[in-house]
């Protein structure tokens, strides 16, 4: 197999199942160090052990870290930094979708969909641009089908679709701040794919599309040799099944 991302070192952050963990095997395969990052240890342990018994102990470590919260994203960037050196590739991955009518939706319930989905890629983005800005990179960001205007919405879904909406508005402001730096951002905006996520948040919706062939639209814009001149793309992921 081709070693499409040798040597380059890769956080993905919700590593520990789902899109994440699909892709952290699959960047690892492909020759990337991988940080995977989550709060629930035994996932990213399994996530990690899986990588490196396929692809060798060096390959892949996790750390524990709440991506909302500015002291954990620090010390996820300087343990990375330690082990694997600095970051080439972002995958701002980790989500959560909390589902209730808008009218009794909390403001608690608000504030922890906008840090996870939003204020996490602030936070992580930022640390990434300090370290990519004289050495290029590429920060990928994942929104959703229901962050693009036009597209069909669920009730009870409106804090995670504003946030979603959110993510498409950062990655076209970070696309041109980051282009003179040769840091390129993407996006991409899945339907509906076959994780927790979406067996909790919206049982309704059945799918064939797995995070297995998510990861493969995240390694072609993380791979330099495919996608070096893309940045500022929304990749819209519409299931054909
Ligand atoms: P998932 O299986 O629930 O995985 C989410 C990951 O994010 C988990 O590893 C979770 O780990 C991590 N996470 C959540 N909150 C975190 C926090 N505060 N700090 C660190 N990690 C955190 O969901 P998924 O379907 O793979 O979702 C991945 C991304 O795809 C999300 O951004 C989601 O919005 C997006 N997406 C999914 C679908 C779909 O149909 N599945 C469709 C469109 C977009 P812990 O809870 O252990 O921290």
């Amino acid at each position: 197999m081709t070693q499409r991302l040798l040597d380059l070192t890769a956080i993905i952050t919700g590593g520990g199942r789902g899109i994440g963990a699909a892709t952290a095997r699959l960047f690892a395969r492909h020759g990337a160090r991988v940080m995977a990052v989550s709060r629930t240890e035994s996932e990213l342990q399994q996530t990690v052990n899986e990588i490196r018994d396929e692809c060798g102990p060096d390959r892949a470590a996790y750390c524990i870290a709440d991506v909302s919260d500015p002291g954990d994203v620090q010390r996820l960037f300087d343990e990375t930094g330690q082990r694997f050196g600095p970051v080439d590739i972002l995958v701002n991955n980790a989500g959560v979708a909390i589902v209730k009518p808008f009218d009794e939706l909390t403001l608690d319930d608000w504030e922890r969909t906008m840090a996870v989905n939003l204020r996490a890629l602030f936070l992580c983005s930022q640390q990434a641009f300090r370290l990519m800005k004289d050495r290029g990179g590429c920060i990928i960001h994942i929104s959703s089908l229901a962050g693009i205007r036009g597209t069909e919405k669920f009730a009870g879904m409106s804090a995670y679709v504003a946030s979603k909406h959110g993510v498409i508005g950062l990655t076209e402001s970070l696309s041109v701040e980051g282009r003179p730096h040769g840091i390129r951002v993407n996006c991409v905006a899945p339907g509906a794919v076959d994780t927790r996520m979406l067996r909790e948040a919206a049982p309704h919706l059945k799918t064939e599309t797995t995070p297995d062939d998510l990861a493969q639209t995240l390694l072609y814009l993380a791979d330099p040799a495919q996608a070096a001149k893309i940045t500022g793309a929304i990749v819209e992921v519409h299931s054909n099944a």
